[in-house]
């Protein structure tokens, strides 16, 4: 018979326990009328669990190595300005005028050169503010092209439109590979406008059929802001017919950060699954629904540190994630002096006093540790208490190990719906959203 790993801990949950083996980064339900044989079991190998049991520990890969870690290519994304032609309510990066000493060609080539030692497999892309506003920008897409294959750039793309000169060059390298994200403020035309400061819609509609009339399209970022969610709804099904046919979307949930406090955030999970599924029967698009899975990958902190993202910001500051929040240094050290640095503070959950202890340390692993400072100030304090342990437990116990990518706000409606006593917060604004109401 198989045996279960030394480090088993079980967590009650409401129909049973769960069972969760840290070195592994596994668990499994056990239903409550096998939760004392179990037991015995732990205490007593020879006493045997039913085939039922043994089975699904099998399924949720109690008898096979250590979950792996989530592969991931590296990530290298240039914020090439912090100049922007519109002013969105809820852009993340406070988009508007550019900074001080922004960065330069000869900056990104160097800086490509450099990360490109460490991480031969690298995805680099360009993105704003407007990245179309830099003189310079075709010049180091083009070097990047040279020097590796996957190169994007996020842009609204509505300079565009009133430059064939700038339009051609954004095709010759579409036509060469070069991933385009056009973003849109909603599906809205109305909504659309509002929220960016301009006549956004109808330009952005405009830009598009030029692209395709020379034979490329971008992908469509949709952000979806909460209070607007209907409106995008209603408009979901004609903006999707104005579009190319095979055109990709993807959608964007907003988080509070940069111009951000909070007032664009879905509250919860459900409300944003609703919004989902309203746009996929509207829209007659698939989505595909967050996965019920017996098995999720091993996490030993958080996973932009893991897999070692860089975000250049316009002003040269190194940042791990795009949310922008905790700087590791400037490029003007060195880039691999920063990545050398960064690797001396992983923020490893098992280094963690709160963490180090918690049956879920390898697949939880302390959570995003952006928000983490946005939310608690110190990236070493996730907002965690019995709620998020019984919470996640809860949704473990019915295979959604999904709940561990929502945000802390939503992972906290959630303990409220199911009952769990919780402590109570509200959220105050963008650099520490989430107090204690008391
Ligand atoms: S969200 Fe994008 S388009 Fe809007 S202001 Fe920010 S950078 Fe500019
Ligand atoms: S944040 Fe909470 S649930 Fe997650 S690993 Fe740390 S203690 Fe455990």
């Amino acid at each position: 018979m198989n045996t279960l790993p030394n480090d088993c801990v079980c967590v009650p949950v409401s129909r049973g326990e769960l069972i969760v083996s840290p070195s592994l980064a596994v668990y499994c339900a056990v239903y409550a009328d096998e939760v004392e044989a179990l037991h015995r079991h732990l205490a007593d190998a020879d006493v045997p669990l039913s085939d039922a049991l043994q089975e699904r520990l099998e399924k949720h890969g109690f008898w096979g190595n250590p979950r792996p870690l989530r592969p991931s290519r590296h990530l290298l994304q240039f914020q090439v300005t912090n100049a922007c032609n519109l002013r969105c309510a809820y852009c993340s990066a406070d988009s508007g005028c550019a900074r001080a000493n922004e960065i330069g060609l000869d900056d990104v080539k160097r800086v490509i050169d450099d990360v490109l030692e460490v991480h031969p497999d690298l995805d680099v892309s360009f993105s704003g503010g407007e990245p179309l506003i830099v003189p310079w920008l075709f010049d180091a897409i083009d070097y990047a092209l040279m020097r590796t294959k996957h190169v994007g750039m996020l842009s609204n793309l509505l300079l565009l439109d009133r430059s064939d000169v700038l339009l051609d060059k954004v095709v010759e390298r579409m036509k060469r590979d070069m991933n385009v994200q056009m973003s849109f403020a909603a599906a809205d035309r109305e909504v659309c406008d509002r929220l960016s400061g301009a006549a956004r819609y109808d330009t952005g509609m405009r830009v598009l059929k030029k692209l395709e009339a020379r034979g490329v399209y971008p992908k469509i970022d949709l952000m979806l802001s909460a209070p607007d969610a209907q409106a995008n709804i209603d408009a979901f099904a004609d903006f999707r017919r104005s579009l190319r046919e095979d055109a990709k979307i993807s959608l964007g949930f907003l988080y509070p950060c940069g111009r951000e406090t909070g007032e664009h955030v879905f509250r919860n999970e459900d409300d944003c699954e609703h919004v989902l599924d309203e746009l996929t029967f509207l829209g007659g698009v698939s989505i595909p629904a967050p996965k019920v899975e017996c098995v999720t990958y091993r996490r030993l902190g958080c996973q932009c540190i893991e897999h070692e993202n860089l975000f250049i910001r316009s002003d040269g500051g190194v940042f791990s994630c795009f949310k922008m929040v905790e700087q590791f240094g400037h490029i003007s050290e060195g880039i691999k002096h920063v990545i050398a640095r960064r690797r001396q503070s992983p923020h490893k959950a098992a280094d963690l006093a709160m963490c180090c202890k918690c049956p879920f340390v390898s697949l939880c692993a302390s959570g995003c540790r952006a928000d983490n400072l946005i939310l608690e100030r110190s990236v070493r304090a996730p907002i965690c208490g019995e709620w998020r342990v019984r919470l996640l437990a809860e949704m473990l116990f019915e295979d959604r190990p999904y709940v561990m990518d929502w945000s802390v706000p939503h992972q906290l409606e959630e303990a409220k719906k199911r009952g769990i006593k919780t402590p109570e917060f509200v959220i105050v604004g963008t650099q520490s959203s989430l107090v204690s109401a008391q």
